[in-house]
């Protein structure tokens, strides 16, 4: 089956879903527009922008503030959480209102926050060429990429999970997944955890999580793994089709991608994102956003910081 035939396919298998909450007046029905449940701008947080902010001891904010706006990377596929509407290009989610409450602490209105889809394999590059000054977008902090980039945060904890067919009874943790076909998206951390610690799956991989997700709605494979957070957004877009099964199997912390080198930056992102936890803003955002696919506020974790490269 080609690429083409399979997103039609999987427009047609997500279709009566979305006609059925059209139907029923629970929200906009016309598919490639946000989830039905999805983040309504009018329950967004306003972020309180620091005006006065001054950074001079980071190259980023300083290019950044004299370019006019920042530039984050981030995904648009990634319902609840990172998500672009293709009609109005506007991003959406948990991540999308981190990048905007962190951004406002460090001077940057909401016009002055401009998105860049960029996939999980092409995270660290990206920062490194300077084709975005910050990354938020599901971005797994660990000890390989701090080697290539720095970390502020975490914001959030995430955990690796198993997305399959409501039809299928088969598969409810990784060990199920000996000699059934699994896909994640190339150069992610739970891409490499089946590789490393299940070999017997059969794994596949894309650069996003919905190729994958057309490729499990359309029998190609049979399972799709990443953070429950990603995946949750998935089954709540179509809870008769997908389902989540069994108990997150790792940790994900979630980080705000930065220059390696850029050690000012990535503490200043630290303490706004302190400040964003104490006054309330990240539990607003994570109601308006995340919260709607079913998952529970963990508490953020503690911010690292740690030392300067
Ligand atoms: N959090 C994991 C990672 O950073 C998976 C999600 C993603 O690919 O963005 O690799």
């Amino acid at each position: 089956m080609t690429f083409r035939t399979r997103r039609v396919l999987t427009a047609l298998l997500l279709a009566p879903i979305v006609l059925l909450a059209a139907a029923s007046g629970a929200g906009c029905g016309r598919p490639g527009s946000p989830p039905v449940k999805g983040p309504s701008p009018g329950a967004l947080p306003r972020y309180r922008v620091d005006h006065s902010f001054r950074l001079p001891a980071s190259p980023t904010w300083t290019a950044a503030r004299e370019r006019g706006y920042l530039v984050v990377g981030a995904k648009e596929d990634q319902p609840y959480l990172g998500e672009r509407d293709p009609a109005t290009g506007r991003y959406s989610g948990f991540d999308i209102e981190i990048a905007r409450m962190t951004a406002a602490s460090l001077g940057f209105g909401p016009k002055e926050v401009r998105f860049r889809t960029i996939a999980s394999a092409n995270r660290e590059t990206a920062l490194q060429n300077g084709q975005i000054d910050t990354y938020v977008g599901s971005y797994t902090i660990n000890a390989k990429r701090k080697k290539l980039v720095g970390f502020a945060g975490p914001y959030y904890m995430a955990g690796q999970s198993l997305l399959v067919r409501t039809d299928e009874h088969g598969i409810e943790g990784p060990r199920d997944l000996d000699g059934r076909r699994v896909c994640s998206a190339a150069g992610s951390t739970p891409y490499q955890r089946i590789k490393d610690d299940y070999p017997r799956a059969e794994l596949v991989a894309y650069d996003t999580y919905s190729v994958c997700v057309d490729n499990l709605l359309t029998f190609q494979v049979d399972a799709v793994t990443t953070d429950d957070t990603i995946l949750l957004g998935y089954a709540a877009k179509a809870p008769d089709a997908l389902k989540v099964v069994g108990r997150p199997f790792s940790k994900e912390p979630y980080g705000i991608g930065v220059p390696r080198d850029d050690n000012a930056l990535r503490f200043a992102l630290d303490d706004a994102l302190v400040a964003r936890e104490k006054n309330g803003d990240w539990q607003r955002a994570y109601d308006a956003t995340l919260g709607l696919s079913g998952r529970k506020a963990t508490p953020a974790p503690p911010v690292d910081r740690y030392p300067a490269n």
